[in-house]
């Protein structure tokens, strides 16, 4: 109704451009709105419904938690703490797991873990992180300090000091940057809010030998880019090498707020009994959700599902580049794709949204396109005509 918009607009602090449409229900890649409107949902609320809305297994196994228990504060155990702990350290070949409640939660305790990394094993009083232009980790203090865009930073300093940007695919400047001081290099293997660009694999295991050379950690925020959406789990795991702390979040729950950071051998005991906490994190409502959105991965064959179609994904997209004069290029990798045009995105993106087709912005002249990871090519034909249609 216009009565929520208006309700909405005069209590809420007005951090975000919403549009003007009010949505009532979801149903496997569609929304629906108040007025009954429907529309094909290519960004899954910022990539997190991957399995789709009101998937029966997922929305049972919530309910039946709901009525055992919702909370019990980490003084104590649960078997969905302990279910979920073990799922995800396994499918991302990690060792260790702490729960969370967002990315940028994640990112915090990343920045922790690479702090004190510093302090005890290399006896630094002030360590250095190194992260990538044009980067996104998240809007927290310590995240933003991280985030590789002056305009979400500028209003808000003094912010973590100790922090370095350096070029994605650039080796080189990544070098440069790298002092006696430097505890971490963190990076999003495929850049989700700068504008979709995917770090390239040589990159990747050039990074993984430098930090293995000087005793740093590398970090990598997969809480965009993993969960499947690459074709894979976690990008990371089609390059054969390893991070040695990995944040993950978006669609880990597939709706239930939560993220997580894990760790390999060398940041396994860095963290101690009173290092961190937090009130919520791996609550059993979280964890369930945890637990059984992983179950579905699997029994779904998601990761499968996402690799047999990106081909055919990424041919449509190729045919805008192809027949639309405003469309300059695609990049991305599985589900996770943008169209870079000549022109600002945010026109095409309202249009394509009045059309019943939700896309996502990426940087200011990028269409990011984020669909569940249960799509199906008349999905992708859908998507292809409305934006064809647009894009004259
Ligand atoms: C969304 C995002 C974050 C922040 O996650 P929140 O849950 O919004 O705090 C951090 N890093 C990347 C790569 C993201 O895409």
């Amino acid at each position: 109704m216009k009565d929520d918009r208006n309700i909405a607009e005069n209590y809420l602090i007005h951090t975000y451009n919403r549009y003007p449409i009010v949505f009532d229900y979801g149903k496997g890649v569609y929304l629906y709105d108040d007025t009954g409107k429907r529309y094909l949902d290519f960004a899954s609320g910022i990539g997190v419904f991957a399995l789709g809305y009101g998937q029966q297994e997922y929305n049972q196994a919530l309910k039946a938690q709901i009525d055992k228990i919702i909370h019990t504060s980490n003084y104590f155990y649960s078997a969905p703490l302990a279910n979920a702990a073990k799922k995800l350290v396994k499918i991302s070949n990690m060792k260790r797991v702490f729960f969370c409640n967002s990315g940028a939660e994640a990112i915090e305790g990343a920045i922790k873990i690479a702090r004190k990394y510093g302090h005890v094993k290399k006896q630094l009083k002030e360590s250095e992180i190194i992260s990538l232009e044009h980067s996104f980790h998240g809007r927290s203090t310590g995240a933003l300090a991280l985030t590789g865009n002056i305009t979400y930073q500028e209003d808000f300093f003094p912010l973590m000091q100790g922090v370095k940007f350096a070029k994605l695919n650039d080796i080189g400047s990544v070098k440069e940057k790298i002092t006696d001081k430097t505890c971490a290099i963190i990076l999003e293997p495929i850049q989700g809010e700068g504008g979709i660009y995917p770090a390239k694999r040589e990159f990747l295991v050039e990074l993984r030998k430098l930090c293995d050379e000087r005793d740093i950690l590398l970090i990598f925020d997969e809480i965009q880019c993993g969960m499947g959406r690459s074709g894979s789990m976690y990008v990371f795991q089609e390059y054969g090498i390893l991070p040695d702390v990995l944040t993950t979040a978006k669609a880990l729950g597939c709706g239930i707020p939560v993220g997580a950071f894990l760790v390999n051998e060398r940041a396994e005991d860095i963290l101690e009994a009173g290092d961190h906490g937090t009130t919520y994190g791996g609550n059993p409502l979280a964890c369930v959700a945890v637990d059984k959105v992983l179950d579905l991965f699997e029994k779904l064959q998601i990761t499968e599902h996402v690799k047999k179609l990106t081909p055919y994904l990424e041919s449509r997209l190729n045919e805008l580049v192809q027949n639309k004069e405003t469309v300059i290029e695609r990049r991305g990798k599985g589900f996770m794709q943008g169209l870079e045009l000549q022109i600002p995105a945010k026109g095409v993106i309202n249009k394509a949204i009045e059309n019943g087709l939700i896309v996502l912005l990426a940087g200011t002249n990028v269409i990011r396109f984020l669909p569940p990871l249960i799509i199906e090519k008349h999905h992708i034909d859908e998507m292809f005509e409305i934006l064809f249609e647009i894009l004259e």
